[in-house]
Formats: C-alpha cells, sequence, structure tokens
C-alpha cells in the first residue's frame, strides 16, 4: 500500500484540478479573439465551454469527497453532496451556509480536509 491516503490523493488532485481550470478561464478571452480573427467554427468554442464546466464539476466533486464540516451546535461532523458543494451558499473562503443533517441548525460552517 502507498503512504498517501486516497483523501491526500484526491486532495492533490482538487489542487492541480483548480489550476486547470484557473488556466482555462484566463486563457479564455485569448481563445475568443482567436476564433474572431481565425474565424474558428463555433463548435470549437462550444466544446471548450463543455470542458470549463466538466472541469468545475470536478472540482465540486472532488472538494464535496475531501471535505467534512463540523456542526456547531451538536459537533456532528458530516459530509455534503456535489450539488450542495455547488449550491450552498459561500460565507467566506472554505465556509458554507449549510444546515445540519443531525440537528437541522443552519449556520456557517467551515469545510475541513478529511483525515
Ligand atoms: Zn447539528
Amino acid at each position: 500500500m502507498s503512504m498517501k491516503s486516497k483523501v491526500q490523493t484526491l486532495a492533490t488532485l482538487y489542487t492541480l484540478c483548480r489550476w486547470i481550470y484557473f488556466l482555462s478561464i484566463v486563457v479564455f478571452p485569448i481563445l475568443c479573439i482567436l476564433l474572431l480573427v481565425f474565424q474558428f467554427p463555433v463548435w470549437m468554442m462550444i466544446g471548450y465551454l463543455c470542458y470549463v464546466l466538466v472541469l468545475y464539476c470536478m472540482i465540486h466533486l472532488l472538494h464535496a469527497k475531501i471535505s467534512i464540516y463540523t456542526c456547531p451546535s451538536c459537533h456532528q461532523a458530516f459530509g455534503i453532496s456535489l450539488w450542495k458543494d455547488i449550491t450552498a451558499y459561500n460565507a467566506k473562503a472554505g465556509s458554507k451556509v449549510l444546515v445540519c443533517p443531525h440537528c437541522g441548525t443552519k449556520e456557517v460552517m467551515e469545510s475541513k480536509q478529511k483525515k
């Protein structure tokens, strides 16, 4: 067995995906200009948008898989789904407004990486 846990591997993949996503967004305006100048077919741009969307979902899926939240009220730990990871309001960096599945408390909860 390797030294790295599954969560650590996913966390590395998460960081990598975020970098690729960041670069893809930065490159986007340049691609738009190239599209106009060289008159690339529109399906190329649609393809690129699909690629960015898939990457976006990948990032949220990985974040949901590696993160754990602790309820400030009942102190129970819980994970969230991909859908919740995308839709939950980000109160600040690394924190989301979540409803505890154990006691129903709606509160700002800080994400921690699973061990
Ligand atoms: Zn709770």
